[in-house]
């Protein structure tokens, strides 16, 4: 499946907000956005026109796509299941994305960033209720329990991010037993859980074309 292969930071900086892709380099002086907060390419730092209303349901998914780490299939097939499914549909498609195992052990603080939970999901290092988990869009339900093998217990990336879980916070809908190295679905998350700016509404216009 083609995957983006540029920059990260390229990303924030072309969506005007801080996407948090890097793990602890977002946090620091280092981060790309803070020090170039401007378009990237060479004429980022012209000023531009007004933007249509196609343009600002596009940019919204964009960022929102490449917030999740996703490819344009795989969000449209997300976008197709929330359409189909009660509810809101803005919302369904918010609440499918935040239950993707590698989303799950990002929030759970056990892994830096959604890349790399995506990454250790496929190698194998998760328990989901004790069988092994591999699959990076696997969707969690409530009462399930997230836990690292055993075997994958002493892996300091892992370790190291734990650390960081308290300046991200931990989700309401997520508990986290930091010594046992587990976390428990209490809830499935709703909209008010989500605090990064997202439009969800302009996500549905755009696809709803
Ligand atoms: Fe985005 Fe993180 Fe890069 Fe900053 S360091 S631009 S937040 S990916």
């Amino acid at each position: 499946m083609a995957r983006y292969r540029g920059s990260v930071c390229r990303l924030c900086r072309r969506e005007n907000l801080k996407l948090f892709l890097k793990g602890d380099r977002c946090y620091s002086d280092k981060c790309a956005f803070d020090r170039r907060g401007y378009p990237p390419g060479q004429h980022g730092q012209r000023r531009r026109g007004k933007i249509s209303d196609y343009g600002i349901q596009l940019r919204e998914k964009q960022k929102v796509k490449r917030m999740y780490g996703l490819s344009e299939k795989q969000f449209r097939l997300f976008f197709e299941r929330a359409d189909r499914q009660k509810g809101i549909t803005g919302t369904n498609l918010l609440v499918f994305l935040e239950r993707r195992l590698d989303n799950v052990v990002y929030r759970l603080g056990f892994v830096n960033s959604r890349t790399q939970g995506r990454h250790y999901v496929r190698h194998n290092h998760f328990l989901v209720n004790d069988q092994r988990v591999n699959i990076p869009s696997f969707q969690v339900k409530i009462g399930d329990v997230i836990q690292i093998r055993e075997k994958s217990i002493k892996i300091q990336a892992i370790n190291e991010a734990l650390g960081a879980v308290v300046r991200r916070g931990l989700p309401q809908w997520l508990e986290l037993d930091k010594d046992n190295m587990k976390g428990i679905v209490k809830n499935f998350p709703i909209r008010e859980d989500l605090t990064m700016p997202m439009q969800e509404q302009l996500i549905v216009e755009l696809y709803s074309k």
